[in-house]
């Protein structure tokens, strides 16, 4: 179940500080054996107390329960070569260079706020609030969709690729994929994926396959 209401541009976002936002949606992957035995904050995490607290509230907990924002682009997210690691050919690894900025942390708390209302409403007594925090942490679970790096945008100043993912400096290559994303929306990334992916086709099929070349001039 995910509520739309707080995506994007569908609320009006003038006294809350930040733009955007994202879904709140609770996702239920059947009854896993450790994410879906949650048990309220202090329980020991083994033992009798632990037994019980986890057959006390196994049908009366929701564990992922959560809200999915978006990331704006900002000049220091980017994606680099790294100076130090490569892979077995030698070659530089990818680095990441990411942190939160304010936008979003205000949109996670502003969200999970939203969230913790409905749940209070559908007779929870215990709301165990965990809006995103800064810094950046890879090594707990974020998110899988991971966007961008080869942008498209109307500047080849500032983007990779252009309207038709085809890129600006190299006119026989079309790069499909979220990889083409300038910022990271509050939906899912995959029908967009698919929509572009159809786009640039249309594009190869209908116009540069007549008269191969640039397809935008800037
Ligand atoms: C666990 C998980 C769950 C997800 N759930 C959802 C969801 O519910 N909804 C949603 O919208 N999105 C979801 N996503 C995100 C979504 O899968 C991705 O955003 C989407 O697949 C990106 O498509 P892509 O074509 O850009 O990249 P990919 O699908 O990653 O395709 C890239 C392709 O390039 C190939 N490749 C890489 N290097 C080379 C090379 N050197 N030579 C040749 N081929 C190469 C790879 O093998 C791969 O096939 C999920 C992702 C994960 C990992």
């Amino acid at each position: 179940m995910c509520i739309d209401e707080f995506n994007g541009d569908n609320f009006d976002h003038g006294p809350y500080g930040f733009v955007g936002g994202g879904y709140l949606g609770h996702v239920q992957t059947n009854g896993r054996p450790i994410e879906t035995t949650p048990v309220p904050r202090g329980t020991p995490s083994w033992g009798a107390q632990w037994k019980k607290a986890t057959a006390d509230y196994y049908l009366s907990s929701i564990k992922s329960a959560s809200v999915h924002g978006g990331f704006y682009s900002y000049r220091d997210v980017y994606l680099d070569l790294d100076p130090t690691y490569t892979d077995r050919f030698g070659r530089p690894l990818m680095r990441m260079t990411i942190d939160f900025h304010e936008n979003e942390l205000k949109a996670a708390e502003f969200m999970t706020d939203k969230y913790a209302e409905i749940v209070r409403a559908m007779g929870a007594s215990i709301v165990d609030k965990k809006p995103r925090k800064g810094p950046y942490d890879i090594t707990t679970y974020q998110t899988t969709h991971v966007n961008g790096g080869a942008i498209m945008g109307s500047d080849p100043k500032t983007s990779a690729l252009n309207r038709y993912l085809q890129s600006w400096d190299v006119p026989n290559l079309f790069v499909l994929g979220a990889s083409a994303f300038p910022q990271n929306a509050g939906y899912n990334p995959t029908a967009t994926v698919a929509a572009l992916a159809f786009w640039a086709a249309a594009a190869i099929r209908n116009q540069y396959l007549k008269n191969p070349g640039p397809l935008v001039h800037a």
